[in-house]
């Protein structure tokens, strides 16, 4: 009873990482609550199932409508709860949400069409195979707080059109975010019961994890999805894991660098370089170093930092100032181990606690820690190396393989160095735009994590595959039920040299013997 107390009254704090104001605070349901939530959703959901893919699609076109409608104010709201410039939550979350729905709309009722399975062998010629796709029934979603409706929201629009129910736990730095998600979807049509969101931090997502859950979809760190990935194995829970990335930038020596170096700034910086899939790890061609390095610096001069809803703004606030001291140490870090600093490597406290100056180090070598975790803050670290081979090999000694990107003039070189290096993106000539890609999967290898977001893949991670078979002929017996001989053993060799002989004698033989089987069958 003590402990039902203690948790009940579990609170979190949203905050404005750009002004420290206190956006709301909000009473976190409690264990207890969290898994009536899922028993709620449990019930419902098979009502929600046999409303059929055509109801559901009219759902989502109505919440597209709906986030269209409010995208100022939810990308405001992005803005005043995660700090990035209003423009980045306007494309990066509010866009992306609204073509990813688009993608359901189109593809939803095709996908869940029952497959035809065609069956090569010749015994098997009798029967129909079709693969159905089923909901798993309640879909729980863990999800980060730096792109806290694109994340949440595309996880949750592909779970509900399939026919699942969703518990969403948000990051305890974005509820607002999440709510104003929830209110959408209901608006649209989604009953209280299918889409529930349940605030709060760690022991929230702990708490969903443990309820009766179908399966679990988590974003976040490589420690919270290990400790994740142990918990759902005991009870054999199916989980996507989409965890954090380490992506290199390869810069070939044909490369244009105006080009390139924009792109690196870009991909370096935005969203304060908190996205999974920044450029963590930029490789040039020593030919090119200086220049690219220079044209770094002179674009990184220029950007301005602050307040992401003032509209000149180019780089926000990072989301607390825990996470600005982790960057803040691997940056002094670097630096005291000879890396060189061209600009930045400073917090700005002048603009607020959570504010750190858009930093670029050359000469950073593999072995540093900047160069081996995630560095989720704005850090262009730049190295130089001498052949596409080394080039290769450096993005290839990683425990992450999120994505990556190759730059050069020649495409086709572009692809096949992009073939080699292991992740599950790699762009050619550009960066992080994958993510706004609604047909190209989202996911990782290596320590990036397993399953995949977006598209296709995304759905299938939604639906359990069943295999479903009819026999064309049910008034014959099987010739293998039993019947078991010396007589029927000669008829099967024979019966699969008539499969899979290449001899003419041997293949008519074959057929011969294994048609008098049939006679000798003895169930
Ligand atoms: P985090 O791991 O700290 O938290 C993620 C979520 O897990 C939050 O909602 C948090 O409350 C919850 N959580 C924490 N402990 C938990 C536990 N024991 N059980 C259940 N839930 C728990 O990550 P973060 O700081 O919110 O997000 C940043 C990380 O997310 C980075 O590593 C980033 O690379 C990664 N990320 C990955 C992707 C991707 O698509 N691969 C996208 C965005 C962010």
């Amino acid at each position: 009873m003590a402990t039902d107390l203690q948790i009940a009254t579990r609170r979190v704090v949203s905050f404005n990482p750009a002004t420290g104001e206190l956006l709301r605070e909000l009473d976190c349901p409690s264990d207890a609550e969290v898994h009536a939530a899922v028993a709620v959703a449990r019930l419902a959901q098979p009502t929600w199932n046999e409303l059929g893919v055509e109801r559901r699609i009219r759902v989502l076109r109505e919440f597209q409508k709906l986030l269209h409608r409010d995208k100022a104010e939810v990308a405001r709201l992005i803005t005043r709860e995660a700090g990035k410039p209003y423009v980045e939550a306007l494309l990066t979350e509010v866009l992306v949400v609204l073509d990813a729905t688009r993608f359901l709309i189109d593809n939803a009722f095709e996908f869940l069409r029952e497959t035809p399975v065609e069956h090569g062998s010749f015994a098997m010629k009798t029967k129909r195979g079709r693969i159905l796709r089923e909901a798993h029934g309640v879909i729980g979603i863990i999800s980060p707080w730096n792109y806290p409706l694109s994340i949440p929201a595309v996880d949750t629009l592909a779970a509900l059109v399939t026919g699942n129910a969703v518990v969403l736990k948000p990051s305890e730095f974005t509820s607002l975010v999440s709510l104003k998600l929830q209110s959408l979807l209901r608006q649209a049509g989604v009953p209280e019961a299918i889409f529930a969101v349940v605030v709060g931090d760690g022991s929230t997502g702990a708490a969903l994890l443990q309820a009766e859950i179908d399966k679990l979809v988590f974003t976040g760190s490589v420690p919270t999805g290990k400790r994740i990935a142990q918990t759902a194995a005991v009870r054999l829970l199916p989980v996507v894991l989409e965890l954090g990335g380490k992506d290199p930038m390869l810069v070939l020596d044909d490369a244009d660098i105006d080009v390139a170096s924009s792109a690196a700034v870009w991909g370096a910086f935005v969203n304060a370089g908190q996205a999974c899939l920044s450029v963590e790890r930029c490789y040039v061609h020593r030919s090119q170093y200086e220049s690219f390095l220079a044209a770094c610096l002179d674009k990184t001069k220029k950007l301005r930092v602050g307040n992401g809803l003032e509209p000149e703004i180019d780089i926000g606030p990072m989301i607390h100032e825990r996470q600005l001291r982790i960057v803040e140490s691997q940056v002094n870090e670097a630096v005291a181990q000879g890396a060189r600093l061209l600009t930045g490597g400073s917090p700005l406290p002048k603009l607020g606690a959570n504010f750190y100056a858009p930093t670029i180090l050359a000469d950073v070598t593999q072995d540093m820690r900047i160069m081996r975790e995630e560095t989720f803050g704005p850090v262009l670290s730049v190295t130089p190396f001498d052949s596409d081979d080394e080039a290769v090999r450096l993005a290839n000694d990683s425990e992450f393989g999120l994505a990556a990107s190759v730059w050069t003039r020649n495409t086709r070189r572009g692809e096949a160095v992009a073939r080699r290096v292991v992740a599950g993106t790699v762009m050619v000539n550009d960066t992080i735009s994958c993510f706004g890609i609604s047909e190209a999967p989202h996911g990782g290898v290596k320590a990036s994590g397993m399953g995949r977001s977006h598209g296709r893949f995304g759905l299938e991670e939604m639906v359990r595959v069943k295999y479903l078979d009819t026999d064309r002929m049910p008034g014959m017996k099987k010739v293998w039920w039993y019947g078991y001989g010396e007589r029927f053993s000669g008829a099967m060799e024979a019966f699969v040299d008539l499969q899979f002989s290449r001899s003419l004698g041997q293949w008519t033989r074959g057929a011969l013997k294994s048609l008098g089987v049939v006679k000798s069958r003895k169930l």
